[in-house]
């Protein structure tokens, strides 16, 4: 019984066979860094999205929900500074041509050499000084450094002129941040308010990914505060525990580490400032009480969609021997039931009870997702759902035919109650809620 370890390996494996993460492009040999998510994943996603929604758009107060393009005036990314400074410093390897950023090289090689704190030059320098060595061939022989920037560049109209250069937006943030004047005016909205969004960005890095950790297509779900300046330090305390306790209640647990799937920031005024002097529109709130005008300070926190998936995954993710004489274990995923792709399977004992169990399946369907499963022992079925993180396998037996009671077995308990046909909805309903 040695194989009941958790590893990265045997969580993507089960991803791909079980339809929640498959490589992008796959039949192609892939495209490094893409990932495709499969019927179960984009469940779990949409999930993850929903109670998102519920907890930081619906349930709160004086908060917006936009949705903004992918693609926005390239002057917004000039305002923004990420056409001047979002970059990594690249250098080739001469002999095989491998490319590195040069702050990995030095880190890889030294831990605390900090070059996180050198200019470009300064790399140069230390990786030269210390014969840093080529990780691929290792040989030393590398080009300059040059800045590399992370936007995806691409060109609007037929003519592929620098004046025609657009960008897919490298974060959601100035999509909300260029909304502030409308939603301010259309929705008759006071400070303090939030503007949210989910939505793809992209960033061309070449950093490699661990799975769907690091990818250069990815999800985010932004939440900004705009707000009266010196209200801001209260707001910044207060969203790093909201954004905690919203993790919490998705099911993750600190051990796993924070920091890099959400981040709350105090922007000050930088934002709306610089869009109020790139745009020449005046971004300033005038106080409806005092008419005291100023430019709003923002308070962002940021939550990346796809490091949430791939946390919930790991952290459900569970080998669990079931009988030791036996040699039986069970992979289960123990996710929260509401974030489970699918809520009930439901099986009928024999073939000969499908029809029964498929009119259970139709009507369940109309309230969440169901999955209806005819193959196999009922033991191997109850695996296959547990394996999913199915929080609830409903089967239709002999008796169900003359006392309309089916069973109802639970997944990470693998308690058994017979419950009503009637209340099947409701007892499952009440346990899958956000
Ligand atoms: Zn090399």
């Amino acid at each position: 019984m040695n194989n009941t370890e958790k590893t990265m390996d045997k969580i993507i494996a089960l991803c791909k066979n079980r339809g929640f993460i498959f490589a992008g492009s796959e039949i192609y040999g892939g495209l490094a860094n893409t990932w495709d998510y499969g019927p179960l994943g984009t469940r779990l996603k949409n999930n993850v999205k929903d109670a998102w929604r519920k907890r930081f758009i619906q349930e709160r107060r004086n908060s917006y929900e936009v949705d903004a393009d992918i693609l926005m005036n390239p002057r917004v990314w000039e305002a923004s500074g990420h056409v001047q400074s979002f970059s990594d410093p690249l250098l080739d390897c001469k002999e095989c041509k491998m490319r590195f950023r040069a702050d990995n090289l030095i880190d890889d090689f030294d831990p605390e050499a900090h070059a996180d704190g050198m200019t470009k030059t300064e790399m140069f320098d230390y990786i030269k000084a210390h014969h840093i060595p080529c990780p691929n061939c290792g040989k030393h022989n590398f080009t300059d450094i040059r800045e590399f920037n992370l936007m995806f560049q691409t060109y609007r109209g037929v003519t592929n002129d620098a004046k025609s250069v657009i960008y897919l937006r490298p974060e959601n943030a100035q999509g909300e941040y260029v909304n502030y004047p409308n939603v301010l005016r259309s929705m008759r909205a006071k400070l303090p308010f939030s503007i949210g969004q989910i939505g793809k960005a992209f960033r061309n890095e070449i950093t490699p990914g661990n799975f769907t950790f690091r990818t250069i297509e990815f999800e985010q779900m932004e939440f900004q505060t705009f707000c009266k300046p010196g209200d801001d330090l209260d707001l910044y305390d207060y969203f790093k525990d909201f954004g905690k306790q919203f993790f919490m209640d998705l099911g993750l647990f600190p051990s796993l580490g924070w920091g890099e799937i959400n981040g709350t920031h105090d922007r000050t005024d930088f934002d709306l400032s610089r869009h109020q002097e790139y745009s020449g529109q005046k971004l300033e709130y005038i106080d409806p009480f005092t008419n005291e005008r100023y430019v709003p300070y923002i308070v962002e926190s940021t939550y990346g969609l796809d490091r949430t998936v791939l946390a919930l995954l790991c952290q459900a993710y569970d080998e669990e021997v079931v009988d030791a004489e036996k040699n039986d274990v069970r992979v289960v995923l123990h996710l929260n039931p509401a974030m489970a792709p699918i809520k009930a399977a439901i099986l009928p004992l024999s073939k000969k009870l499908g029809d029964k169990a498929m009119e259970i399946r139709d009507e369940l369907s109309k309230s969440f997702m169901v999955e209806y499963d005819e193959t196999g022992s009922i033991g191997k079925r109850y695996r296959r759902a547990d394996e999913v993180g199915t929080p609830f396998c409903v089967t239709y037996d002999f008796d169900s035919e003359t006392d309309g009671y089916v069973t109802i077995r639970e997944r990470d308990s693998m308690e058994q109650v017979r419950v009503p046909i009637a209340e099947v909805e409701d007892y499952i309903a009440s346990r899958v809620q956000f």
